[in-house]
């Protein structure tokens, strides 16, 4: 079976002067559709960079970075942007939702920009699959972590993604929001079929995963089911 994510030989360095960093050191990663894969590694070691790398959000030095079949790096800007948006659902440890739109605006818009004719009607939809149906009016301000989340987790899905990359979705929550949030996670992706790549310093929850690769210094240390 073809890849979905495939990292041939990817460098990465990032900062200026003295504060140049060489994050990424000859990366290599095949996984194929469907798989769970949880990225481990002290801090430090290039997790967070790795993800942004294979969502498209950041671009190597070196190397090759294949989604999908698509070589990412003979887009141009604005075609990455909408290959990103329409394959790759990404959430992070501080949420990032957009705090003057409600928590169905921060879903629906990022849809409407893409194209989509009825993105308030998903939006609501992506919004109950989370249990959200009775916060689609508030603000982000208004909402819990583990709520806000979940806004993020709705947003990300939302184009039906082939990936939904996720780095440390639950470093800001309690532990037992944070479950809750991972086990929405988990089911979301196997009820879409996508693949996941989870940034993740929680053993249990990277035992939960189908295979792990384990970042060191930027150089992938070991990657076993
Ligand atoms: P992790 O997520 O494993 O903690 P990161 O990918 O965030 O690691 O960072 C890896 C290394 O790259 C760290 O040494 C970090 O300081 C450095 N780094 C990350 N982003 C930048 C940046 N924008 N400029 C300079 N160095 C950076
Ligand atoms: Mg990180």
């Amino acid at each position: 079976m073809q890849p979905v994510i495939e990292l041939a030989d990817v460098d990465l360095t990032l900062g200026e002067g003295a504060a140049r960093v060489h994050v990424l050191k000859g990366v290599s990663l095949s996984i194929a559709p469907g798989e769970t894969v949880s990225l481990l590694g002290p801090s430090g070691s290039g997790k967070s960079t790795l993800l942004m790398t294979l969502a498209g959000l950041e671009r190597p030095d070196a190397g090759v970075v294949r989604i999908d079949g698509r070589d990412l790096g003979v887009l141009s800007e604005d075609e990455l942007a909408r290959f990103r948006g329409a394959k790759i659902g990404v959430v992070f440890q501080s949420f990032q939702l957009i705090p003057t739109m409600t928590a169905l605006e921060n879903v629906a818009v990022p849809l409407e920009l893409a194209g989509k004719g009825d993105a308030f009607a998903i939006a609501e939809a992506e919004l109950a699959a989370v249990g959200l149906s009775h916060r689609l009016s508030h603000y982000p301000t208004q909402l819990s972590g583990g709520e806000q989340q979940r806004v993020a987790l709705a947003r990300a899905l939302a184009p039906d993604p082939l990936i939904l990359a996720a780095d440390e979705p639950t470093g800001n929550l309690d532990s037992e929001t944070g479950a809750s949030v991972i086990d929405l996670i988990f089911a979301q992706q196997k009820r879409r079929g996508a693949t996941l790549v989870l940034v993740t310093h929680d053993p249990g929850l990277a035992a939960r995963c189908g295979r792990r690769v384990r970042l060191r210094s930027g150089r992938i240390e070991s990657d076993s089911a």
